[in-house]
């Protein structure tokens, strides 16, 4: 792995880092006051070509590599998380995966909407009674001819209430994770509704809701992959999440050095700036060691991605150290403002809102241990 960029990469940051300073961070904190984004923000990310990063140009995509998205994540990252969000979940675990999984017929019916924003992608495999242990859905898709019947509930599902294609999960066989399998589902079918879950700790801009599912008739093309290889395709589709994830949290992680350093300098404290005490250095030093060593293990995962190797152990330990780094940077951002940490005129309260959930989504800290060690071990301690 080298740190060193190319030109290619040396542009999409920097028009990404351009795109942040110029439309997202004007306008993050009213758009977290009234717990909503504004929609024209999904045109805006398009007209860059940002929903169709690693997408090939024959599918409406910008032939980007992973590190390149990665630099995309960190960059939203720091601007704003929900703004993130739109971008990880419509093109990342939407977009990417009916590339990985679809055939070229699937690909060209979705792809180039979802590359334009002309449509938005959510992926719905949370429910109610079942987050973690996620090969225990019980949504249902039922076989009616040609077509299937899908029934059921699911629960915070970023970009729900935007979405116009929904990546569901259903239970089309028995029981457990062999039972599942995935379909694409458009948001304007008959039965399928969705509803806004509002109150959020952070991303409190970003739109999150429970989808609802009544007899909705999807046709067997719209199923992704085989009957029963549900659970896989979720779970493939979630390690190249955590990637975008990971990157999105190096980017928090970067935005509270930034606010923290420049904070530290200017206000003065017992004579002299906060940034000569020494226990105050030793708080912007731990989030730089974190941060770098997070974009480290995130970009190992990207570099993976590149060259077609397996990237779910490297995901798991990217988002685990990133997500917890995320929230233990914005933690120790906060205390360098003092008060001034506290209310929503300086960044850092919404980054530690924001980053909270990180080490929840996509996997909780909890469950990337058990990747982890299962890796290691060869044991599994889920069943
Ligand atoms: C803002 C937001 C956006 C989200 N977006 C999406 C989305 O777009 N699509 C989607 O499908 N889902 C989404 N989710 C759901 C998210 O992925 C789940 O919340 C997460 O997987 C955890 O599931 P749970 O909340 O049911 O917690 P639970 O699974 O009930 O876990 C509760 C606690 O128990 C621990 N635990 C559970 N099992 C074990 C175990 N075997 N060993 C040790 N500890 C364990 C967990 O680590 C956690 O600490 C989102 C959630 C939020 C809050």
């Amino acid at each position: 792995m080298s740190f060193s960029l190319t030109p290619e990469q040396q542009l999409l940051k920097k028009t990404a880092a351009d795109f942040v300073e110029r439309e997202v961070i004007p306008h993050r904190a009213q758009w977290d006051r009234i717990e909503a984004v504004d929609r024209a923000i999904v045109g805006k990310l398009a007209a860059l070509g940002f929903l169709g990063v690693t997408i090939p140009e024959q599918f409406g995509g910008a032939p980007l590599d992973h590190r390149g998205y990665c630099l995309l994540m960190e960059e939203l990252g720091r601007g704003d998380s929900s703004v993130r969000g739109i971008v990880s979940v419509s093109l990342g675990l939407f977009g990417k995966t009916v590339y990985a999984e679809g055939n070229d017929e699937q690909r060209s019916e979705w792809l180039p909407g979802i590359c334009s924003g002309e449509h938005l992608g959510c992926f719905a495999l949370t429910e109610p009674g079942v987050g973690s242990d996620a090969g225990s859905l019980v949504t249902r898709a039922q076989r009616d001819g040609d077509d299937w019947l899908l029934s059921g509930e699911k629960i915070f599902i970023t970009n729900g209430g935007w979405a116009d294609l929904a990546l569901v999960f259903a239970r089309s066989g028995g029981e457990g994770p062999r039972g599942i399998t995935a379909f694409v589902v458009p948001t304007d079918s008959e039965g399928f509704s969705a509803a806004e879950i509002k109150g959020k700790l952070g991303l409190r801009g970003q739109a999150t809701a429970s989808l609802r599912l009544d007899a909705v008739r999807v046709p067997d093309r719209n199923r992704l992959g085989e009957e029963g290889r549900g659970f896989k395709v979720a779970m493939a589709a979630l390690s190249r999440g955590r990637m975008s994830l990971a990157a999105g949290c190096v980017g928090v992680s970067r935005g509270c050095l930034e606010a923290a350093v420049s904070y530290a300098q200017e206000r003065e404290q017992f004579g002299k700036p906060l940034a000569a005490h020494q226990l105050v250095q030793e708080m912007i030093a731990d989030i730089a060691v974190e941060t770098d060593a997070a974009r480290a293990l995130t970009w190992l995962v990207a570099d993976l991605a590149d060259t077609g190797e397996r990237i779910d152990l490297a995901a798991s330990k990217a988002k685990y150290f990133a997500s917890e780094t995320a929230v233990r940077s914005a933690n120790r951002a906060l205390q360098v403002f003092g008060g001034y940490g506290y209310i929503d005129e300086y960044p850092v309260g919404k980054y530690l809102r924001d980053a909270r959930v990180t080490t929840l989504y996509e996997g909780t800290s909890q469950i990337q241990k058990l990747i982890i060690g299962q890796a290691l071990t060869g044991v599994s301690a889920f069943a």
